[in-house]
C-alpha cells in the first residue's frame, strides 16, 4: 500500500474515539433541569415545568406586580440553565436570610433561626415576593426551596447536586461479599501485559478479544447465579482494573494492519478481491509456520530444546497474535538436539 493512501486511512479510520450513547440517568437528569417532559425511573411521564397557580397573598399580591408574560419570561430563563446547580447558584441569589423577629410556635425546639425573603428579577428591577409565588413563578417545589435555606443557614454558598451521591442508607447497595466475588471473578480472567508498549502501559492488562464487559457480566450470572447488575460489574471493572480487550496496536501483526486499512479504504470492488486474496495467503503462510512451530515444540519435550528469537527489534515487523494469524519472517528458530 503507498504512504498517501495509508495516511488517509489514518485520517479516515485513525484517532477517532467511538462516541458513547448517553446515559440514561443523564438524560432524565438533563431534561428534568431544563422542563422538559420526561419519563422517570420508574417509567412514569414527568410533565413539562410549568409555573404554578396564583399565590393569593394579600401581603405582597404577588401576581398582580407580575403579569403573565412577565412570569413566562422568568420560567422560560430558569429552563434555560439547563442546570441543578446553576439554578440552585440562581435561586440562592434571589433569597435572603434575617434573623427570626418574632417566633409563630410556642415549642422552642421548632424555633426557626432565620427568615427568609424573596424576590423576582426583572430586568434591574427586583420585586419582593412570598415563598409560594417564588416557587410557583419558578416551577419548583417548597421542598427544594427549604433545602437551600437549609445551604444558606449553615454558609455553604454554592449548592451542589446530591443526588445518587449519598453513601449511607443505601438500601440497594450490593454487599461487600458480593463484590468481593466480582473481583475474584475479573481476576480469574486469565490476562496479559502489552510486549511493545509495556513501558507506556506498565499497569494496563489485556484480556481475550472474544471477550467484553457483557460477555463477562453473562458469565458470571451463569456461574454463581445471583442477580448482579451490569452497572455494578461493570462499575468494578472500570474502576478498581486497569483492563482492556483484545492486544494493543503494537502487539499486533502490521502486515494484516495494513491489509485490513487497505481493505477498508480501497474503493474499487476488484481491489478488494485482490487484497482479500493477498490478505489471505498471508495467513496462510502465517498458519503453516504456526503448525511448524507448534510440531518442533511438540518434539522438544522429549528430546530436543528449542531457542526461539525474536528479531523484530531490527527486522521492524511483529510477531504476535493477531485474531488469526501469526507472521512467520519474524522469529527464527533454532533446534538443538539432545544427544
Ligand atoms: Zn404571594
Ligand atoms: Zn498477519
Amino acid at each position: 500500500m503507498s504512504n498517501t493512501a495509508r495516511n488517509d486511512c489514518d485520517i479516515n479510520n485513525g484517532n477517532k474515539k467511538r462516541k458513547r450513547k448517553e446515559k440514561k440517568e443523564d438524560i432524565i437528569k438533563n431534561k428534568k433541569a431544563r422542563g422538559l417532559e420526561h419519563i422517570n425511573h420508574m417509567n412514569k411521564l414527568v410533565p413539562a415545568r410549568k409555573s404554578g397557580p396564583d399565590c393569593r397573598c394579600k401581603r405582597f399580591k404577588c401576581y398582580t406586580k407580575i403579569d403573565t408574560r412577565q412570569r413566562e419570561m422568568i420560567l422560560m430563563n430558569f429552563n434555560d440553565i439547563g442546570n441543578k446547580n446553576e439554578q440552585d447558584a440562581y435561586l440562592l441569589g434571589l433569597m435572603s436570610a434575617s434573623p427570626t423577629a418574632r417566633h409563630t410556635v410556642n415549642n422552642p425546639q421548632r424555633f426557626r433561626l432565620s427568615s427568609f425573603s424573596y424576590k423576582i428579577r426583572i430586568g434591574l428591577d427586583e420585586t419582593v415576593v412570598c415563598l409560594t409565588a417564588f416557587c410557583n413563578i419558578h416551577g419548583v417545589t417548597i421542598g427544594r426551596t427549604r433545602r437551600l435555606q437549609d445551604l444558606m443557614a449553615t454558609n455553604i454558598p454554592s449548592p451542589r447536586d446530591q443526588r445518587g451521591k449519598h453513601t449511607e442508607n443505601r438500601a440497594k447497595k450490593a454487599p461487600e461479599c458480593i463484590l468481593n466475588l466480582i473481583r475474584y471473578h475479573i481476576s480469574s480472567f486469565p490476562a496479559r501485559q502489552s510486549r511493545y508498549s509495556l513501558r507506556d502501559n506498565p499497569n494496563c492488562y489485556y484480556l481475550d478479544e472474544e471477550l467484553s464487559v457483557t460477555e463477562m457480566h453473562k458469565l458470571f450470572l451463569s456461574m454463581y447465579h445471583i442477580n448482579v447488575s451490569f452497572m455494578v460489574y461493570w462499575s468494578i471493572l472500570k474502576k478498581e482494573y486497569k483492563l482492556k480487550f483484545g492486544l494493543p496496536r503494537t502487539d499486533t501483526c502490521a502486515v494484516c494492519n495494513s491489509y485490513n486499512l487497505s481493505i477498508k479504504c480501497a474503493a474499487l470492488p476488484e481491489t478488494v478481491r485482490i487484497l482479500q486474496t493477498e490478505h489471505k495467503l498471508h495467513l496462510c503462510k502465517a498458519e503453516k509456520f504456526n503448525e511448524i512451530k507448534r510440531t518442533k515444540r511438540k518434539s522438544t519435550a522429549r528430546k530436543m530444546c528449542m531457542l526461539e528469537f525474536r528479531l523484530h527489534a531490527k527486522l521492524t515487523i511483529t510477531t504476535y497474535k493477531n485474531r488469526r494469524c501469526l507472521l512467520c519472517k519474524t522469529a527464527l528458530v533454532l533446534c538443538i538436539w539432545h544427544t
